[in-house]
């Protein structure tokens, strides 16, 4: 499907905007202007995106920051991160984080909802699509995922 990446992250943003002005937490969103249109599987990619933000949404507090971004890399993948400055996973948890049901803390996991599979699920996507995923965290400073994928160029778009 050819997709505009800036609007596929806009509309990610739109489909959380009441949660996260509830709380108060703001979103930027930036992409690398060589970056246009692309052809991509764009229901499970969005599937990917709002796994990635709505855990960036549940363990980030009140008036915190959400920041997407897209880009091209020195390889020619297209590289999206998703990165958020809430409760951040504490080193020892780091290496089980993508197994299933796996979840940091139950207590404070269990209040939030969930079942620990949309990291899982978000890695069988990108995997499946060619694509690795990598996730960065820092205790108390915030969570930065990035995935990459195989630059699905949209041949006719171009004029
Ligand atoms: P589900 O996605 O099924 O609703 P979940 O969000 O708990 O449930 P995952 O998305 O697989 O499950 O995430 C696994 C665990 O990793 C979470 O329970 C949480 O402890 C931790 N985690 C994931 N993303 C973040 C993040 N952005 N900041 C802090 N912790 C996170
Ligand atoms: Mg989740």
């Amino acid at each position: 499907e050819s997709t505009i990446v800036m609007e596929m992250l806009e509309e990610v943003a739109d489909r959380f905007s009441f949660q996260m002005e509830q709380r108060a937490i703001t979103v930027t969103i930036d992409v690398a202007k060589s970056l246009k249109e692309i052809m991509i599987d764009r229901d499970r990619i969005d599937q990917v995106l709002d796994n990635l933000v709505s855990n960036a949404i549940k363990y980030t507090s009140d008036e915190g920051h959400i920041s997407l971004c897209a880009r091209l890399t020195d390889t020619e993948l297209l590289e999206i991160t998703v990165q958020d400055n809430g409760i951040g996973i504490p080193k020892k948890d780091l290496s089980r984080i993508f197994e299933r049901f796996y979840r940091v803390d139950k207590a404070r996991s269990r209040s939030m909802g969930g079942t620990g599979l949309g990291l899982s699920i978000a890695r069988e996507i990108v995997r499946a699509h060619g694509g690795t995923v990598l996730l960065e965290s820092e205790l108390g400073k915030g969570t930065k995922v990035t995935f990459t994928l195989p630059y699905p160029r949209n041949e006719e778009a171009v004029v």
